[in-house]
């Protein structure tokens, strides 16, 4: 078993970069600007921590609830939409939004609220229903098709599937370093329901499409998990309501960062990719890590 405080840097220490923020959630590293941007979500806007500024400013604003982010295999940025109910792709340099999906079977999409693209490039996205029944985090709406599943959009045939529907409220996802697994979070204990959901769940992928048995892989017993990111030696880094616990790929825990306020949603970082930030609530934080996400090769 991996020992845990060899996955932080030796005296590492979890840092508050910026407060005052409303509810924090979306966290995406772009380098070519050496920073981190973030939704903040009652506030409508998207945030940019710079690093070489070791400041905060508006990013975008007026950006109808964007919720999760990543980057495509280009580096572009892919992005949730709560109050468009899509996916949509973002240009970081004209603010530029293109819509790519929303709609399945010939209705709405509810409101996708994180995002994974695969190494094929294929855009895995979850779709539960916080946009269109929480107040302030999108406008009020119909599940049209019923339900709230996992879906997967190839952009270059333009299919959208169902891929996982036996979650009840799919919110963080998350692959494998080979893409061989895909981890979901049900987050159906929390937003005013009492589902069964603060657990993650395992999926085996074989040729890019699901094997259909999912297995229980850990619960977070404090708070729903709500994003998960996963590191280079394929370690689960989920959100809790108490900061980060990380996990190995079997599912038993190895080790935890503890915040005061709840973790949201986390991504690496960084010149080097090692800093973790995490969005906290109405705190954007960060702690130096000597891992990694699993996607940081990709990136030029
Ligand atoms: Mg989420």
């Amino acid at each position: 078993m991996t020992k845990f405080s060899d996955l932080l840097e030796p005296g590492a220490e979890v840092k508050v970069l910026a407060e005052g923020l409303t509810w924090t959630e979306g966290p995406v590293w772009l380098a070519d600007r050496q920073a981190c941007i973030f939704s903040d979500i009652h506030t409508n806007s998207i945030r940019a921590w710079s690093e070489p500024e070791q400041a905060l400013s508006v990013f975008a604003g007026n950006v109808d609830f964007t919720n999760g982010r990543t980057l495509d295999l280009n580096g572009d940025i892919i992005e949730c939409s709560h109050g468009r109910r899509g996916i949509q792709r973002r240009n970081a340099s004209t603010g530029e939004v293109t819509m790519l999906v929303d709609h399945f079977a010939g209705v709405s999409l509810n409101s996708p609220n994180d995002v994974v693209v695969a190494s094929d490039g294929a855009i895995w996205f979850t779709d539960p229903s916080y946009g269109i029944d929480l107040p302030g985090e999108g406008h009020p709406g119909e599940r049209e098709y019923g339900d709230r599943w996992v879906f997967r959009f190839d952009e270059k045939t333009m299919q959208i599937w169902p891929v996982v529907t036996d979650i009840i409220a799919p919110n963080g996802l998350a692959f494998s370093p080979d893409d061989s697994v895909l981890y979901v979070c049900d987050s159906s204990n929390s937003g005013g329901e009492e589902g069964p959901g603060r657990h993650v769940r395992a999926y085996d992928i074989i040729d890019g499409r699901l094997a259909k048995w999912g297995r229980m892989l850990f619960e977070i017993d404090n708070e729903v998990p709500d994003g998960i990111k996963v590191d280079a030696e394929g370690h689960i880094w989920s959100s809790a309501g108490d900061g980060v616990r990380v996990f190995e790929p079997d599912g038993t825990e190895i080790g935890r960062i503890t915040t005061p306020m709840r973790v949201a949603n986390l991504a690496w970082g960084g010149d080097d990719g090692h800093t973790l930030y995490m969005c906290a609530t109405d705190k954007f934080l960060s702690i130096r890590t000597t891992t990694t996400d699993a996607t940081w090769a990709r990136r030029g």
